[in-house]
C-alpha cells in the first residue's frame, strides 16, 4: 500500500480512499463538475468530452446531469456536468441532484468551477464543498473577461489561503485547460484527499462546537467520511440532512445544547450567522488575493445598455419591439423569401425528380400516392417551413446568448409578480416558444412548488416552433400582405391566454407564498458564432428527424386511413374512406367555430402527435399538388375568419403527446393532467368559437 500525501493534507487520512497507486493508473475517473448556474460548467463539459451540450446564458439550462468521457488527454475519465447550485443548502429539485450526486456518489475529484468576475459570491459555495472529504480542484473560469475589467487575482495566494489547488482557465476560449487535466490527473493517480477541511472559516467558538458534533457523528454513526459537512448542516438545521441521522434522546440532547452555545437573536438565527461568517472568511481573502488595475473605464458598454434596457419607460417598449423586429425578419419579406426557395427545391428539384424515376420504373398506383401524396407533399409541405422556424429560433438565441434575455426576465418580474409568479417563470415560458418538453423539464428551477406548477400549466399556451407552419400556412394563404401582424397577434393571444390564465387559478389551484428572485445579469457580449450554430444545427437536426420519423409516420397512417373505405378496398374518393366516416362524425362540434370538415378534424388530431403534422395532413386530406396549390384549396374551403379560429384553436388546444407526458412527469398527478388537458381543450373551443363568431359579425358590417 502506498499513500503519497501532499502539501496540501495533513490531516484527514480517511482510510477508504487508500488505494493502491499502480491499481489507479488504469482506472476510469469520475469527476464532477460543480458550480454557481452561468459559471460556464456546460462550456468546460463540451470543451473537455468534444459533446455539444446546450449552452445556455441563464441559469437552469442543465437541469439533469450529463455525462461524457474525457477525450484527447491522457487520463481516463467520466465528467459528469451537474446543475447549478449556489449552495450546498438544496431548494430546488436540481441543486437536490446536484448535492446527492457529491455527498453520495462520491465522485473521484470534484472541480469547482467559478466565475473570476463574480469571485466573491462564487466562492460560497467553495467554502462549502471544502466541508466535503472530496478531493477538489478550483477553476477560476473567465479570466479572459476579468483580464478586460483591469482585474487581477494573485492565484498563487488564493490557492495557498484557500488549501485547494487552484487552475485560471478560459472555457470558452481554452485557455488553461491542459493545466486543469494534468493538475486532475496528479491528484487522482496520487491519490490525494481532501485538502479544504482543516481550514478554519469559523470562529472559534463555532469551530469547536462544528469539532465536537463531528465526534459526536463518528462515534455515534460510525460516519467517518463527510462528517464536518454534516456537522455544519445539522448547526444549520438542514432538515433533509439531520432526518438521516437516528440519534437516541440523549444525543439529541447534547447536540441541542451545544447548538445554543452559539449566541442568537431575532435577525440573527444559526442558519444566518453561518452564512455571515462565511462571507466574512472570503471577503478577507479576496481582498488579499485580488487587485483593481488603476486604469478603469469610467461605464462599462454593459452598464449604459442597461440604462435603456432596464429602465423604467424604456425596458418594455425596448423589449416589444425587439420581439416584433424578430417576428418581421422570419415572416416579412427576408424569410418569405427562403420559404418560397425551400418549396421550389422541395417540388421542382426532389419531388419532380422522385415522380420521374417512379413512373420510369413503372410503380404501381397506389404505391405512387403513397410516396408522392404522403412523403413527398405532405412531409415535404412541412419541411419548406424550416428555413422561417430556423430564422426565428436563431435570433431567439442570439438574443439569448448576448445577455438580453436575462436583462428582459429581470424586468418582467415585476408584472409575473402580479400574476402570482416570479421573474424565474419567464426562462422556462420563453423556452416554451421553441419547444414545451424541454421548457417544462427547465421548470424545474423553480423551487417554489407552487410557481413551478403554475408555470407548467402555462407553458403550452406560449406558442411552441411547432406550430409555426400551421399559421405559416394560413397566413401566407389568407393574409399574404399582413403575415407578420396576423402571426404576431397570433403569440400575443397565447401570452394574453397564459396571463388569463394565471390570473384565474392563482388564488385557487396554484395558491402559496411567492419566492424572490435572484438572477444574475451577465456582461453583454457578441454571440459567439459556433453557440448560435450549435442552437441552429441542433434545431435543424431535430426537425429533420421528427419529419422523417413521426410526421412521416403519422402521414402515412393518414393516407392508408383516407384511402380504403371500412370494407379495406382502395377509394379514389376519400369522402368515402374510413376516416371521412369518423372525421364526419365529430366534425359538427365544430360548426360554430367555421371548420365543420372532417379533414380539418382528422389534421387536429395528428397535431396531438406532432403539430407540423396539421399542416401534412392537410396538404395530404385536401390533395393538393403543392404549397401554392394547397394554399388555393384552403381559401376556397374557409372563410378569413374561419381561418383565423382554426389558427387560435391551433394555438391553444392540447399540447403533442411528448409534452402531455413531460407535463404528467412533473405534476406527478394525473388528476392535474387530465385536467390541464380538458381545460385546453375548452380555451380552445372557446377562444376559437369566439373569433370567428365574432369576426363574422363584424364582418357582416363591412361591405
Ligand atoms: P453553466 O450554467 O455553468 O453550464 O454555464 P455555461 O457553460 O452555460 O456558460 C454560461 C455563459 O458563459 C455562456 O454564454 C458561455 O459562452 C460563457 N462562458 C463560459 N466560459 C467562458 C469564458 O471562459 N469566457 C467567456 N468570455 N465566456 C464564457
Ligand atoms: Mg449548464
Amino acid at each position: 500500500m502506498n499513500l503519497t500525501k501532499n502539501k496540501y493534507n495533513d490531516s484527514v487520512q480517511s482510510q477508504n480512499k487508500i488505494i493502491d497507486i499502480h491499481q489507479n493508473q488504469n482506472k476510469t475517473f469520475k469527476i464532477g463538475l460543480v458550480g454557481n448556474p452561468n459559471s460556464g460548467k456546460t462550456t468546460l463539459f463540451n470543451r473537455l468530452t468534444g459533446s455539444n451540450q446546450y449552452v445556455g446564458n441563464w441559469p437552469g439550462v442543465t437541469v439533469e446531469k450529463k455525462e461524457g468521457t474525457l477525450k484527447n488527454h491522457n487520463l481516463s475519465a467520466n465528467i459528469i456536468d451537474l446543475p447549478g447550485i449556489y449552495s450546498l443548502s438544496p431548494y430546488s429539485p436540481e441543486e437536490v441532484l446536484t448535492r446527492d450526486f457529491i455527498a453520495n456518489d462520491c465522485p473521484d475529484l470534484i472541480i469547482n468551477i467559478i466565475d473570476s468576475t463574480n469571485i466573491e459570491r462564487n466562492l460560497y459555495l467553495t467554502t462549502q464543498l471544502m466541508e466535503l472529504d472530496c478531493n477538489m480542484i478550483l477553476a477560476v473560469n473567465m479570466i479572459d473577461i476579468l483580464e478586460k475589467k483591469g482585474k487581477v487575482i494573485n492565484y498563487d495566494l488564493l490557492e495557498k489561503k484557500l488549501n485547494v489547488p487552484v487552475v485560471p482557465i478560459s472555457a470558452s476560449k481554452g485557455g488553461g485547460l491542459d493545466k486543469l487535466i494534468d493538475k486532475a490527473s496528479e491528484i487522482l493517480h496520487n491519490q490525494i484527499i481532501a485538502f479544504g477541511q482543516k481550514n478554519k472559516i469559523f470562529c472559534l467558538n463555532i469551530e469547536s462546537i462544528i469539532n465536537k458534533i463531528s465526534d459526536i457523528i463518528e462515534k455515534d454513526s460510525n460516519i467517518i467520511i463527510n462528517k464536518r459537512f454534516y456537522a455544519v448542516k445539522i448547526l444549520e438545521d438542514d432538515f433533509i440532512i439531520t432526518s438521516k441521522f437516528n440519534f437516541d434522546t440523549k444525543t439529541k440532547e447534547k447536540i441541542e445544547n451545544l447548538k445554543k452555545q452559539i449566541p442568537t437573536d431575532d435577525i440573527f438565527d444559526r442558519e444566518i450567522i453561518i452564512a455571515d461568517q462565511r462571507y466574512k472568511y472570503i471577503c478577507s481573502i479576496c481582498k488579499q488575493s485580488t487587485k483593481q488595475k488603476i486604469t478603469r473605464k469610467k461605464k462599462s458598454l454593459s452598464n449604459k445598455i442597461d440604462v435603456i434596457a432596464t429602465g423604467k419607460f424604456t425596458s418594455i417598449p425596448l423589449f416589444v419591439i425587439l420581439m416584433l423586429a424578430v417576428f418581421y425578419i422570419t415572416f416579412g419579406p427576408i424569410g418569405n423569401y427562403f420559404k418560397i426557395s425551400a418549396e421550389n427545391i422541395i417540388n421542382v428539384y426532389i419531388g419532380q425528380k422522385i415522380e420521374n424515376i417512379l413512373i420510369f420504373l413503372g410503380a404501381s398506383d397506389w404505391s405512387l400516392s403513397l410516396v408522392m401524396d404522403a412523403a413527398v407533399r405532405g412531409v415535404g409541405s412541412v419541411i419548406s417551413f424550416l428555413p422561417q422556424v430556423l430564422i426565428l429560433y436563431g435570433l431567439l438565441s442570439f438574443l439569448e446568448d448576448s445577455g438580453y434575455m436575462s436583462r428582459a426576465a429581470f424586468v418582467m418580474d415585476k408584472l409575473l409578480k402580479k400574476l402570482g409568479l416570479s421573474g424565474k417563470s419567464f426562462i422556462p415560458l420563453l423556452m416554451g416558444f421553441g419547444c414545451s418538453v424541454p421548457a417544462i423539464l427547465g421548470s424545474r428551477i423553480i423551487e417554489n412548488k407552487k410557481d413551478r406548477f403554475m408555470t407548467i400549466f402555462l407553458i403550452p399556451f406560449m406558442s411552441c416552433s411547432a406550430k409555426t407552419p400551421v399559421y405559416l400556412l394560413f397566413a401566407s394563404s389568407f393574409f399574404p400582405y399582413h403575415q407578420t401582424i396576423v402571426i404576431f397577434s397570433i403569440y400575443i393571444l397565447g401570452i394574453l391566454v397564459a396571463i388569463l390564465t394565471a390570473y384565474i387559478f392563482k388564488d385557487s389551484l396554484f395558491k402559496g407564498e411567492n419566492s424572490t428572485f435572484i438572477m444574475e445579469m451577465p456582461e453583454y457580449k457578441f454571440p459567439s458564432a459556433k453557440n448560435l450554430w450549435l442552437h441552429i444545427w441542433q434545431k435543424t437536426k431535430d426537425f429533420i428527424e421528427r419529419a422523417g420519423t413521426v410526421i412521416l409516420g403519422a402521414t402515412v397512417i393518414i393516407w392508408f386511413l383516407e384511402s380504403f373505405d371500412k370494407n379495406f378496398s382502395f377509394v379514389s374518393d376519400s369522402s368515402k374512406s374510413i376516416l371521412a366516416l369518423a372525421g364526419n362524425f365529430v366534425s359538427p362540434i365544430f360548426t360554430v367555430c367555421g371548420f365543420a370538415d372532417w379533414r380539418v378534424v382528422v389534421s387536429l388530431l395528428t397535431g396531438l402527435i406532432a403539430k407540423e403534422s396539421i399542416v401534412s395532413s392537410m396538404a395530404l386530406l385536401y390533395a393538393s399538388d403543392n404549397a401554392q396549390h394547397l394554399s388555393y384549396i384552403l381559401t376556397n374551403s374557409f372563410s378569413i375568419y374561419a381561418a383565423l379560429a382554426f389558427m387560435v384553436f391551433v394555438l391553444l388546444y392540447t399540447p403533442c403527446v411528448a409534452a402531455v407526458s413531460a407535463i404528467y412527469k412533473e405534476f406527478g398527478s394525473l388528476k392535474l393532467t387530465v385536467f390541464s388537458i380538458i381545460y385546453q381543450l375548452f380555451i380552445a373551443f372557446l377562444f376559437s368559437a369566439l373569433t370567428f363568431q365574432i369576426g363574422t359579425l363584424i364582418g357582416s358590417f363591412i361591405p
